[in-house]
């Protein structure tokens, strides 16, 4: 067979008399495959065997009428969608209502009209054809919004941000079922980390109707975090109307990890003097918009060597661990940042109002210090452990780079240890 031959749907004609099966073979074999049944039990045999695309059912028939075969056939899964199209003699409605009620699609009456069997019998073909075509996209679609809902992390909210649905991947990344994630404020997976300018910024963009996209930390159900790279879009009803927003995310916690690793001091897990280089010309840079005082605090502790000497190395490292703590414990706005410079030598960048209060923040920071008591018996500057610190603090504008910031800071520095010690000294 020439498997190129156009595809010829199948018709399954069901008759128990001769005359009315061969005319009905002779008008309809040029356009179907045709199959013939003279009993309605031959029938369901022939049509549970599969590909049957319609079957032209006679309602009266010996044994089994045509009722009783399209009540079987409607009852069996493998057969209950293929369209049925009673043919009669009767043209009652009282037949015609019973034979619809059992599921047929339509009904031709004897004696028969060529026009009308043909017309009817492909008419149906192209709806049933049409429905399997539906039905088969249906599915596809259906697999395609499973594997979105498995592994794209993507939620939507209403105008305020309440979740209306999240997908697997969000709940698998977030450690939230569905139903803990729906009718909650996108909030719940809100991480501390993150400044509320980005917040801010995010919703001021999406409200003017236009895509934000960005990286952010989120905080899992178990206090964890993890990163994606997110696109924020609204999403619209059939009217027009902006109903809410869509968020569309990719996992980035690996290469944020790295990032943060490479940045991070290992010992006392605060920013490193890499990061510090980086970021401290941004800042400066960034400030000058609006012309903000910013503040660069360098600490040295006093009489390290000696501690070391005294209490230990593995001692001298508490006392690192504990001393990066404190500064980034007295951290007050979201973008002031603490960084280990060197050995013992940290820093603090910071925004502060006046200079008087930039002064205030340095001696708040050098007096936690020393409230920590951390007991040091050979040092000159005090009972406990202590740090010197050199205070630079100037409108963006007129400050400098950030090499004759960290030199002037570093000669006040020095000055605060020829003064002695545990103190802060400024200009
Ligand atoms: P000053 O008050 O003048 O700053 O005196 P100092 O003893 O603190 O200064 P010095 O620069 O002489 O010594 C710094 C010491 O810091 C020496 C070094 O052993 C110690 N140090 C540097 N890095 C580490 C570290 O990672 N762990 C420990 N335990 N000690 C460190
Ligand atoms: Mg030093
Ligand atoms: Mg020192």
């Amino acid at each position: 067979m020439d498997t190129k031959t156009e595809f010829k749907p199948s018709v399954l004609i069901v008759d128990d008399m001769q005359v009315n099966l061969t005319f009905l073979l002779d008008i309809l074999k040029d356009k179907y495959t045709l199959k013939v049944a003279k009993n309605g039990q031959r029938a369901l045999d022939i049509a549970k065997q599969g590909n049957v695309d319609l079957i032209l059912l006679d309602i009266v028939m010996p044994q089994m009428d045509g009722y009783e075969v399209c009540k079987a056939l409607k009852a069996d899964k493998q057969t209950q969608d293929i369209p049925i199209i009673f043919v009669t003699a009767n043209s009652e409605s009282e037949d015609e209502a019973k034979g619809f009620a059992l599921g047929a699609v339509d009904y031709i009456t004897k004696p028969f009209q060529v026009s009308t069997v043909l017309s009817r019998v492909q008419n149906h073909l192209a709806l049933h054809l049409k429905q399997l075509e539906l039905e088969d996209l249906n599915r596809k679609t259906q697999r395609y919004l499973e594997l979105i809902d498995k592994y794209v992390i993507t939620s939507s909210t209403d105008l305020d941000g309440t979740i209306v649905s999240a997908s697997e991947a969000f709940c698998s990344i977030s450690g939230y079922s569905k139903e803990e994630l729906i009718g909650q404020n996108h909030r719940i997976v809100r991480h501390n980390d993150m400044p509320s300018s980005l917040y801010k910024q995010l919703w001021n963009t999406i409200t003017q109707d236009k895509t934000w996209s960005g990286e952010i930390k989120n905080r899992k159900k178990d206090g964890n975090y993890y990163w994606v790279e997110a696109a924020i879009s609204p999403i619209y009803n059939e009217l027009g109307k902006k109903i809410g927003y869509t968020a569309i995310r990719q996992d980035i916690t690996d290469k944020k990890l790295i990032e943060e690793i490479s940045i991070t001091d290992g010992l006392t897990n605060i920013y490193n003097r890499r990061y510090f280089n980086e970021t401290f010309p941004k800042v400066i840079d960034g400030a000058k918009r609006e012309d903000e005082l910013v503040c660069f605090l360098l600490m040295d502790i006093d009489h390290f060597k000696q501690y070391n000497d005294n209490y230990g190395h593995q001692a001298g490292d508490d006392v690192l661990i504990r001393f990066a703590q404190c500064m980034k414990d007295n951290l007050k706005r979201a973008d002031d940042m603490a960084f280990r410079l060197g050995g013992e030598e940290f820093g603090i960048v910071y925004k502060s109002d006046t200079k008087e209060k930039s002064l205030e923040f340095a001696n708040t920071i050098r007096e936690q210090i020393e409230a920590l008591e951390i007991p040091h018996e050979y040092s000159s500057a005090s009972k406990y452990v202590t740090a010197s610190m050199g205070l630079v603090s100037g409108r963006a504008s007129t400050l400098g780079d950030m090499d004759s910031v960290f030199k002037q800071a570093d000669d006040l520095l020095y000055e605060a240890k020829e003064s002695g010690r545990n103190q802060v000294k400024t200009k």
